[in-house]
């Protein structure tokens, strides 16, 4: 007999963690399954940080970061422990960018508060930074970033204190789906339950594929770098703001970065990388020529770290649809699964009110924030 939940959440990622609390918090029995280890390497949420901002060019997630910072000061209180670090964030590039154009618009329109810095002035209170002579500087003061393995870890202790389950090192190999239930098949054994949650990350258009549902998904191999600041506070996090330079005019792609905290190294990556169709097909071996094209950059607009050397050089995965919004729905032919896909390289900071509208989604049928975006009947249009 296949022992019984409310509801399975397959990874236990930084959505499929969130959820886990989220439904247990409402009292319901879940089991998250975990292919790998706890906090692994091979998909999108280890590490040290992750930026968190209100600053965005669309409305809709101004609104949603609105209801976002709240629960992340709740899980911290819930956890006693630090998640969130402030330290202001710019967003800076060419005047002519449309990116930058539409954030400051929707900074602006969302009532957030910000300024908007000349750029003799923005060398001045931040001199770790050049900026071009016809560059805007968009600064928000909440920017900063999200402790990452640490709330990924912190949703399923509170989730496991709530009577939820974890088995790890088990992957699911078939999924079968019922009337009102689902059957899971795993490398340990068989579970059923009343719902299901589809929280894969980079595997997730594999896994719905048996589902019926074929989702626009690619798995972009991207390289993450820790510049080292030899013992330097004026890059750390006390002192440095997070940045997006929006610069895909100038480089490759848009570069961010967050800077050293714990000894971590300055953090500086491109937005995106080579497609993949599958995570199996990666090389998570870095690449040199991905440190290079970054230094590129550094001697531009951080000439100070230019020449650093590297403290760690990652592979992460982004999984991308193709308007770079999430998927955060139901299944378009059964209810009873919900589904958390595609964050494109940006979900993070919405990683705990995504997981609460996941279980919004599957326990009410309808979620109260803003999930406008994030429907997967927009590819079928
Ligand atoms: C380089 C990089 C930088 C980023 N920077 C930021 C940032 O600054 N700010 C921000 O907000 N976001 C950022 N992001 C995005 C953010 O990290 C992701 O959106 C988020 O981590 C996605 O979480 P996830 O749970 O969907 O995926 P994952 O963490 O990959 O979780 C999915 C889990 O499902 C498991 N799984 C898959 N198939 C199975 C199966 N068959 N059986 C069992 N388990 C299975 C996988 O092993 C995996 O652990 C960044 C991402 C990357 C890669």
């Amino acid at each position: 007999m296949n022992q019984t939940f409310d509801v399975i959440i397959i990874g236990a990622g930084a959505m499929g963690s969130a959820a886990a609390y989220y439904f247990s918090r409402r009292k319901q029995r879940v089991l998250l399954l975990e292919q790998f280890e706890l906090d692994h390497r091979r998909g999108s949420s280890y590490g040290y940080s992750r930026i968190i901002r209100y600053s965005y060019d669309y409305p809709e997630y101004v609104e949603l970061a609105k209801d976002t910072f709240p629960l992340w000061f709740a899980l911290e209180n819930s956890l006693g422990e630090q998640l969130y670090v402030k330290t202001g964030g710019i967003d800076f590039g060419p005047a002519d960018d449309e990116m930058l154009d539409a954030t400051i618009a929707s900074v602006q329109s969302g009532m957030i508060e910000h300024e908007l810095i000349a750029v003799e002035e923005a060398h001045k209170r931040f001199p770790q930074y050049r900026f071009g002579e016809d560059f805007r500087i968009l600064y928000q003061p909440d920017s900063g970033f999200v402790k990452a393995s640490s709330a990924v870890r912190g949703h399923i202790l509170l989730a496991r204190q709530n009577g939820a389950i974890l088995k790890d090192n088990t992957v699911v190999s078939d999924i079968s789906i019922n009337r009102d239930s689902v059957d899971v098949s795993t490398s340990a054994g068989s579970y059923s339950a009343g719902k299901l949650v589809v929280t894969a990350g980079s595997w997730a258009r594999s896994l719905l594929l048996e589902t019926g549902l074929n989702l626009p998904l690619a798995v972009l191999r991207c390289q993450l770098n820790f510049m080292s600041t030899s013992g330097s506070s004026h890059y750390d996090s006390d002192s440095c703001p997070v940045w997006i330079a929006h610069v895909s005019s100038l480089f490759p792609e848009t570069l961010y970065g967050i800077p050293s905290h714990d000894g971590s190294g300055f953090k500086v990556a491109f937005h995106g990388g080579p497609p993949h169709r599958r995570p199996s097909e990666i090389d998570y071996n870095p690449d040199p020529e991905n440190v290079e094209a970054v230094r590129g950059f550094l001697r531009s607009h951080i000439p100070g770290l230019a020449e650093a050397p590297v403290r760690e050089s990652r592979i992460c995965l982004y999984t991308q649809t193709p308007d770079e919004h999430f998927i955060v729905d139901r299944h378009p032919h059964h209810a009873h699964v919900v589904i958390g896909a595609g964050f494109s390289g940006h979900g993070f900071k919405f990683s705990t009110i995504i997981g609460k509208m996941l279980s919004d989604l599957a326990l009410d049928g309808a979620t109260p924030h803003n999930d406008r975006l994030f429907k997967i009947r927009r590819f079928s249009a």
